[in-house]
């Protein structure tokens, strides 16, 4: 395992995220407490020393496996970070007890690492007005007790938004957790991003590096494309190596559901390979001709809110098939679950990190769907 240093700190380059466990059937918030006791073990003997949760993964869930998982392993061997939850106003207005509800659950006294989770337009101002909501203050008065270790912010969010976050409280933010891989480098302006970081000497957290599975696997032309460059290498390896040739980067995090995905990152990150200037080329090139589908990273924020109970990224996932001869696939589903069932509120857009408009997705496939049946 590589590691990276950190203030006083030695960090495996890879972290384990852990908003992908395996479930059992289909149920996001039952956790596979036995293929997840494998992960974990597998994780810390191979070196792996930084464990991701936040509040709201798992509805909930994955801040009480961590907890329960990393119990097996003393205190101060491991790194558990964890994230405020503030997706509503509420939440930001009762951050004391939401807290201390996260040491709780994860069986802590502390955190290691601690962060705003995911700062966008809809929240900046929540975060921002610490005179009327006091959160920062807060977690700036846990850190000088101890109780969080290093201070950070996520984000999905655009540049100034971002760059509005570090004017304030830069001077307590140590790390800043983004989403980049090597189709969000445009796709979601993260050079520019990086770029601010490196300004700003703040260490980079990276977060989908393989945006939610969907650089593992390419189109066939694509792979064999990579496979000429570097037959050694698997397709999911190609987003890591990139990571690697990226200033600035400290962490990577990867949610890892299952054995095959983390020996094969495992193994990925005992070697430091950045890419070639030609390699980088060939993947900007790969890139282009992917930005035409809907960016989905799977994340689930958005089912929760959903008045139709609609399984949002799996319809997306169909929408990209453009699989319109079999009707995307969904024919089968139940009335109810169909994309004709959206009653087009958009309460899942708000909490989008990618801001996909879905609402209209499900309002083109329902067209298209009900043009094919008739
Ligand atoms: S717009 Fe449609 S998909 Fe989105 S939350 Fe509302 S009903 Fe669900
Ligand atoms: S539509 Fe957006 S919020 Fe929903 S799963 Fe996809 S990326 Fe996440």
């Amino acid at each position: 395992m590589l590691y990276n240093t950190f203030k006083d700190k030695k960090l495996s380059a890879l972290g384990l995220g852990t908003m992908r466990f395996p479930v059992v059937g289909d149920d996001y918030a039952n956790i596979d407490l036995e293929k997840t006791k494998e992960i974990f073990d597998y994780a810390i003997e191979n070196g792996i020393n930084y464990f991701d949760t936040a509040f709201g993964y798992h509805n909930g869930n994955s801040e009480i496996v961590c907890g329960q998982m990393l119990k097996n392993y003393p205190r101060d061997s491991f790194y558990l970070a964890s994230k405020f939850p503030g997706f509503s106003e509420e939440n930001v207005i009762n951050h004391e007890e939401i807290f201390e509800k996260q040491l709780k659950k994860c069986d802590v006294e502390y955190f290691d690492f601690y962060l705003f989770h995911n700062l966008f337009s809809r929240n900046a101002p929540w975060y921002l007005d610490d005179e009327k909501y006091g959160l920062y203050t807060y977690l700036c008065k846990q850190r000088d007790a101890g109780r969080i270790k290093h201070l950070g912010v996520s984000c999905h969010c655009d540049l100034e938004t971002l760059r509005a976050f570090l004017d304030k409280y830069g001077k307590d933010i140590e790390f800043v957790q983004i989403q980049l891989n090597w189709l969000d480098w445009t796709l979601q302006d993260a050079k520019a991003k990086v770029e601010l970081l490196n300004e700003r000497n703040i260490p980079i957290w990276v977060m989908e590096p393989v945006r939610g599975g969907k650089l593992a696997s390419l189109a066939q032309g694509d792979e064999e494309a990579l496979k000429a460059l570097r037959p050694e290498e698997g397709i999911p390896a190609w987003a890591f190596r990139y990571l690697q040739s990226i200033k600035g980067v400290t962490m990577v995090l990867s949610g890892m559901s299952n054995m095959q995905q983390i020996t094969d990152n495992i193994n990925t990150f005992s070697s430091f390979k950045p890419l070639s200037e030609e390699e980088n080329a060939t993947l900007a090139k790969i890139a282009e001709g992917m930005l035409n589908s809907v960016p989905c990273t799977a994340c689930r924020y958005c089912t929760e809110g959903c008045p139709a109970s609609l399984d949002i990224p799996e319809l997306i996932k169909a929408y990209n098939r453009k699989d319109y001869e079999g009707l995307y696939g969904v024919k089968k589903l139940e009335e109810d679950k169909k994309p004709s069932a959206c009653i087009g509120c958009r309460a899942c857009e708000a909490v989008c990190p990618q801001n996909i408009k879905i609402a209209d997705i499900m309002s083109e496939m329902a067209e298209l769907i009900k043009e094919k049946e008739e």
